[in-house]
């Protein structure tokens, strides 16, 4: 583990690209504005885009019919997913368990009474987060298949899943791989924070990838440059989604542990990885866990890990 005083700013105006010949699709999706650069033909990004509305559908929580959607109003019952919500449930599970319920899905009862992005300022009650946080026991879903090999989630009744930490990462790697096999070379794709690069420049030059100043300027004031080359870069910071009242930051990375926004001194983690979902998992666990005891997390997952906090200094597995 390094510790990096910040010294000063290195900005780069969030990803950047001097290459001309790319193609560039911007949508709406996940709660979240997502861009594909890619050097390609514009239809392959069409289609991109057409997947990625595709997997918003299968897996908001607040599409009627999507699979999050049912297996939040089953009650209980036992509901038939795609294997793709297949995955990223076991990937949850995984990554719930060795980061010791740092990272969550089952905070959704509590993360529902938080308006972290319709602008108003409420602050839930105690009580109701305490009830919501009573039945986020992410033991209690139970993972399995039907005779046909299907999976199947039951999870109790009260309960609310929430995959807003880990499907952004798995859609961005099932993107990218529709571009590979379209036959792209060299894209960058940013789901709100979930970087992914495919190759690198067309002149054989890494990526640049800003990472936010969490008090700048969306997109456009970066605390660090990294360089990025078939890799993934995922940040979850207290900037991206909350608000702030009476001088506190209220955010939406949720301390299973009590319903509330995660407040140890840190304003943001970032991951450099291979697997864009488990490193959207991992950053949302490793801001829970913070970087004493988020070091054993990284290293089992073999992945690098800054932290920043609140006072600019950074600490740093590589
Ligand atoms: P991320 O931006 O990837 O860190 O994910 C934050 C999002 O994941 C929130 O907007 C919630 O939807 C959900 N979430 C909040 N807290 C947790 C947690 N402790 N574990 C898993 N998911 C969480
Ligand atoms: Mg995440």
């Amino acid at each position: 583990m390094k510790v990096i005083s910040l010294e000063n700013d290195v900005c780069a105006g969030g990803v950047s690209s001097n290459a001309s010949p790319f193609s560039t699709v911007r949508c709406f999706q996940f709660d979240t504005f997502n861009t594909i650069t890619a050097l390609c033909d514009h239809g392959i990004l069409e289609k991109a885009t057409d997947l990625c509305r595709d997997y918003n559908d299968l897996l908001s929580k607040t599409v009627e019919g999507s699979d999050v959607w049912n297996i939040n109003h089953a009650k209980g019952a036992p509901v038939a997913v795609s294997s793709d919500t297949f995955r990223i449930l076991c990937a949850a599970e995984r990554v719930n368990k060795a980061s010791g319920g740092a990272f969550n899905i089952a905070v959704g009862a509590a993360s529902a009474l938080w308006h972290f992005t319709d602008g108003s300022t409420i602050i839930p009650d105690d009580e109701d987060l305490a009830a919501a946080i009573d039945e986020s026991d992410a033991s209690s879903i139970v993972l399995g298949e039907d005779e046909d090999g299907q999976g199947v989630v039951t999870v109790p009744d009260g309960m609310q899943i929430d995959l807003g930490g880990i499907a952004k990462g798995y859609i961005a790697d099932r993107v990218a791989d529709y571009l590979r096999g379209e036959g792209v070379e060299h894209a960058l794709l940013n789901f709100g924070g979930n970087v992914v690069a495919i190759g690198g420049k067309p002149d054989g030059t890494p990526w640049s990838i800003g990472l936010q100043n969490p008090e700048g300027e969306k997109g456009a004031d970066c605390w660090a440059v990294l360089n990025c080359e078939d890799a993934t870069i995922v940040t979850s910071g207290v900037y991206e989604r909350g608000f702030d009242k009476d001088g506190i930051r209220y955010h939406h990375i949720l301390d299973p542990r009590n319903g509330y926004p995660v407040r140890n001194g840190l304003s943001a983690v970032t991951v450099y990885a291979h697997d864009s979902m488990l490193a959207d998992a991992l950053a949302t666990a490793l801001f829970v866990m913070g970087p004493e005891t988020g070091f054993a997390l990284a290293q089992e997952f073999d992945v690098s890990a800054v932290f920043l906090r609140d006072n600019h200094e950074v600490v740093y597995h590589p």
